[in-house]
């Protein structure tokens, strides 16, 4: 028997773009979406797919120039148990909690959440309040894409149909700040009703960059700006978390579908973001 070739990392990431270039193919990361589609239950059978098991150039957190970089196969049981994940950024830890149960969170990959662009995909929200960065790759070469960007629509990326998602990169400090929280049915095992992330930059003279981000929300992951704008250079006092709930509640525009009515999801949008601003507030 020959003795199985080295794996050389850069090969592998060639030999996928050379795939992706030469027809339609769908990547496959952990499966916990495809395999759904495999089954019929849920889109189409893709016809070609390619695995994405032995690129190692995928794996990895790393801190680098000042941001939490993330390799697209990143798993969430990785997240969970990443130090640097959980010192740097720990809403994505307590959001990769709440992904499906121990199986999913085992196999299921950051990438395979963004590239697939449920409006329901928890991580989503967190890319666009961090104001993160996507690195994709194909055989034009490399672009980052803001994930502010990257979902202009529903279940569609702005990722080429040649193009790999390579890294997520998490812009640090600066005084950022972070929080995450999760509506569904139940605590484990649930698609949310609801998913809310909230961003700010805190200072003497109030609170920057503020960043209101949700999911289920809407057709795609979406920024709430004009609640953004009610909290940018405020301090989140009652007063100001009351005209916050209330824009937010003004502002959303759900639907009622299988999981949940608009009226649920407006309200308890509006009753999360209190809350938040409230354990922020430190009242
Ligand atoms: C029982 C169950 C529970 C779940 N619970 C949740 C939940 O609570 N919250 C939630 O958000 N999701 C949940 N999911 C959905 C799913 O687990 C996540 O979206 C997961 O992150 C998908 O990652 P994956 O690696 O398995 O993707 P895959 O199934 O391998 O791929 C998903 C899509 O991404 C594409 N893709 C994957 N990697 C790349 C890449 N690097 N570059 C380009 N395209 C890529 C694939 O072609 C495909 O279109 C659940 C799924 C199941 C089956």
């Amino acid at each position: 028997m020959p003795a199985e070739p080295p794996i050389d990392t850069p090969r592998h990431l060639f030999e996928a773009y050379g795939h992706l270039a030469a027809g339609p193919s769908r990547p496959i990361a952990g499966g916990t979406d495809i395999m759904v589609a495999i089954t019929g239950e849920l889109g189409a059978i893709p016809e070609r797919m390619l695995d994405l098991s032995r690129i190692d150039e995928l794996r990895g957190i790393s801190l680098e120039a000042g941001r939490l970089v993330l390799g697209a196969r990143t798993t969430y049981t990785e997240i969970r148990r990443s130090a640097l994940c959980r010192e740097h950024l720990p809403a994505l830890v307590e959001a990769a909690a709440t992904i499906g149960a121990a199986q999913i969170q085992n196999r299921g990959t950051l990438g395979g959440n963004i590239a697939n662009a449920s409006p329901a995909g928890d991580t989503l929200p967190i890319l666009l309040a961090a104001d993160a960065v996507i690195l994709v790759g194909g055989q034009r070469g490399e672009r980052e894409i803001s994930a502010n960007e990257f979902f202009p629509e529903y279940r569609k990326t702005a990722l080429a149909p040649d193009e790999l998602i390579l890294q997520v990169r998490f812009p640090l400090g600066g005084g950022r700040e972070l929080r995450f929280r999760k509506v569904g049915t139940r605590r484990a095992q649930s698609i949310s009703k609801v998913v809310i992330a909230l961003g700010w930059r805190g200072g003497a003279s109030g609170w920057s960059d503020v960043r209101v981000a949700l999911g289920s929300v809407a057709a795609t992951p979406v920024r709430a700006r004009a609640t953004e704008a009610v909290l940018e250079g405020t301090h989140p006092t009652p007063e100001v978390a009351d005209r916050a709930a209330e824009t937010l509640a003004g502002e959303l525009k759900p639907i009622d579908d299988v999981r949940s009515t608009a009226d649920y999801r407006r309200m308890v949008s509006a009753r999360i973001l209190h809350r938040l601003l409230r354990d922020a507030g430190g009242w």
